[in-house]
């Protein structure tokens, strides 16, 4: 393992000053121009132009030029099949060489390909066992649930730890008895499984009892967190991981920071009244297939204040979800965007008890679902959305409730999205 990654994540401070971060993003991009960059084709010749002159890429720019960007020498195709042939099969040890290849959907549902070689699996490892870990001296049980298990997250195991991989791709209450034979320390799961297991255990259907709990690979909303902390007793820690990398990690004091120790992450800004933006990430630790200019769809907000941990790496707020989610309400001043946060506080204001809801943006219109709610929830909810509009300038849209909730899958729990017909206004 990479002790030095392991040490800074367990016991550092963190950096103490913008200053510094930037200092440390100078030489880390020094090292990287000088020995990643000229091993891939396609970055050979731009080593020496400033980072944000790179060609700007997104998962599928990324996708086609893969055999060019990467600096293994693999070719996409074979990178796909080998991947390919790994998830069908359940093999969930698919390396090229002693490189590991993954298949990720990602929020998009775009599929896209990931290499890490052992160093970048060691350095991952370090920086999860490091954060993490509850107790170093006691063997922990892990549980961890993926959509598909990879060499990556392998490197986990060893002498002081029991791994158990439970696949998403199977039926999910086939898992609890597994589980609960586990009684697993550290509790490692996509938010909405996390919510899923929270239910259960409320429901009595399970009794765990984890030390660590750490949502991973997708948003964690604050309804979410609220109902896996009380489930399990514990605060819920959170990794924001794509597939290009890990972006942010909840600190000490519990808050989320970006993770400036191995990515620069410039911001697209789209909204200034927040602050919200798309980040924008370079990331020197990633030498297989190098990550540079990359522009990611997921929203976040800052959050201006410092951290009591002591950290500067910039704080984030929260992490509002996809691009495509975020809800633009009309205005004289043209389209502002309201954030699903502000919905979220609207309903939890409300006087009325409800069991759950749903609030869907579709074309001008907003369609809005009370379950189980008390008599008069709509009006209320109404007036107060309506208050919202009022103190932001924008035109309330066209309010329809409806009782009970929409059929939806598992996959699509999000209480607050926008459909794709909706306005989509910038
Ligand atoms: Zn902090």
């Amino acid at each position: 393992m990479s002790l030095t990654a392991f040490l800074h994540s367990r016991y550092g401070r963190g950096f103490a000053s913008r200053t510094e971060i930037e200092a440390h993003h100078a030489a880390a991009f020094r090292r990287f121009r000088a020995q990643v960059m000229p091993r891939s084709p396609f970055y050979r010749g731009m080593a020496e132009l400033p980072l944000e002159d790179l060609p700007r890429m997104d998962k599928a720019r990324l996708m086609a030029n893969f055999s060019a960007i990467n600096t293994c020498g693999i070719d996409h195709d074979t990178a796909m099949r080998t991947a390919i042939r790994a998830e069908t099969g359940r093999d969930f040890r698919p390396l090229i060489g002693e490189v590991s290849v993954g298949l990720s959907t990602g929020t998009s549902g775009q599929r896209g390909l990931f290499l890490a070689t052992p160093r970048e699996r060691r350095l991952w490892a370090a920086i999860m066992l490091g954060r993490y870990w509850p107790e170093l001296w006691r063997r922990q049980r892990v549980a961890f649930f993926m959509r598909a298990d990879n060499a990556l997250y392998r490197s986990l195991s060893n002498a002081l730890v029991r791994f158990e991989f439970f696949d998403l791709l199977l039926p999910f209450e086939e898992h609890l008895s597994a589980l609960a034979g586990l009684n697993p320390s550290v509790l490692i799961a996509p938010a909405r499984i996390l919510a899923m297991l929270a239910e259960r255990q409320v429901a009595g259907r399970i009794s765990l009892s984890p030390r660590r709990v750490i949502s991973v690979a997708e948003t964690l909303s604050p309804d979410d967190a609220a109902l896996i902390g009380q489930a399990f007793r514990i605060r819920v820690d959170q990794v924001y991981q794509a597939t290009e990398g890990v972006l942010a990690m909840t600190c000490r004091a519990g808050n989320l920071h970006l993770n400036e120790r191995w990515l620069r992450i410039d911001r697209d800004v789209i909204d200034r009244a927040t602050g919200a933006f798309c980040p924008v990430i370079h990331d020197f630790t990633r030498e297989s297939l190098p990550i540079l200019n990359h522009r990611l769809d997921d929203v976040l907000i800052p959050d201006p204040d410092p951290c009591p941990c002591g950290c500067a790496s910039q704080r984030i707020a929260r992490i509002e979800g996809r691009e495509d989610d975020i809800l633009w309400w009309a205005s004289a001043a043209g389209p502002r965007m309201v954030t699903s946060e502000a919905i979220r506080t609207a309903i939890a204001c409300l006087p009325q008890p409800l069991r759950d809801y749903r609030v869907i943006q579709r074309g001008r219109g907003l369609h809005i679902w009370l379950d189980d709610a008390a008599s008069g929830a709509d009006t209320a909810l109404g007036a107060s959305l309506a208050g919202l509009a009022r103190q932001m300038g924008c035109q309330l849209p066209e309010l329809a409730f409806h009782r009970g909730l929409p059929p939806e899958s598992d996959a699509k729990r999000r209480r607050i999205r926008v459909e794709p017909d909706a306005i989509a206004p910038r």
